[in-house]
């Protein structure tokens, strides 16, 4: 018999949520990337650790034994971010089944296609899981604040108030989050390392897929039968909001977001 699906409501950003950029110079900020006005340091079991020497370390793990290792230290102040892409169902899968606890959170932007929420259901139904939603102001709140379709206009701003200020709110208490990024996603991501320290929210970041292509995610989507966003059956090879997500054919796994503009990232992950 199914698990019911349960989706929780948990923050939102409330109505005063403004764009709120990362303070690098160390100034107290309500963010997670300083606490009481100093950078956060990189600790591991309250030890202070070099980031780039357990970078390394987890670098030679496959995605499993990654996140089986971020689990055993983090574990429940670990967090998993979901988008629902296909990436997103890898997770989830390899995740459940080290830790059926695992805790998953997505950012509900009010304006993700309905197919994606649909893929949200269907993986909470298929694992028994509780997807933890973080939400900023509603669309129409925004549009009588600054205007409507602020995407159009402002796209910076309205990730910052959709996206990035919610994923401050989600992160906080956290020490670890989990990202479905790939070095095959985009130029920026080239570079990705499996495990690092995310300055920008202040607390320890693991890209387990992040040496994964195309046909390794679909190959264990198949043989695991994961639920995966039928979107990308129509020709969508990344899924991020409706407004700023096209097929866009050619060019990297990213060129359909934000198509035609130089525009890469939302500001979470890049
Ligand atoms: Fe707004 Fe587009 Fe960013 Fe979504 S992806 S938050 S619609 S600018």
């Amino acid at each position: 018999m199914s698990q019911p699906v349960r989706q929780l409501e948990v923050v939102s950003a409330g109505a005063d949520a403004r764009p709120r950029p990362f303070n690098d110079a160390g100034e107290a900020d309500n963010g997670n990337g300083h606490r009481n006005g100093k950078p956060k340091l990189p600790t591991i079991g309250g030890e202070v650790v070099d980031p780039a020497e357990v970078s390394a370390e987890v670098e030679k793990l496959d995605a499993a034994d990654a996140i089986g290792w971020v689990i055993e230290r983090f574990h429940p102040e670990l967090y998993f971010a979901l988008s629902f892409q296909k990436t997103s169902s890898v997770t989830v899968d390899l995740a459940h089944r080290i830790e059926p606890r695992a805790r998953f959170f997505y950012l509900d932007t009010e304006l993700l296609f309905p197919e994606t929420y649909e893929t949200r259901d269907r993986l909470a139904e298929h694992y028994g899981i509780e997807f933890e939603r973080f939400a900023g102001i509603s669309v129409a709140a925004q549009a009588e604040r600054h205007g409507a379709n602020l995407w159009r206009r402002d796209p910076d701003a309205c990730c910052a108030i959709r996206k990035v200020e919610v994923m401050h709110q989600a992160l906080s208490g956290m020490q670890c989050w989990v990202s479905g990024i790939r070095r095959v996603d985009s130029e920026t991501r080239a570079g990705a390392p499996k495990f690092s320290w995310d300055k920008r929210f202040g607390l320890w970041k693991l890209n387990p897929l992040a040496d994964w292509d195309d046909k390794r995610v679909w190959t264990y989507i198949k043989d695991h039968h994961v639920p995966y966003n039928p979107l990308h059956d129509q020709g969508y090879p990344s899924i991020g909001c409706m407004p700023c997500t096209s097929k866009a054919e050619g060019g990297n796994a990213r060129a359909g977001r934000w198509a035609g503009t130089d525009r890469t990232e939302c500001g979470i992950n890049g």
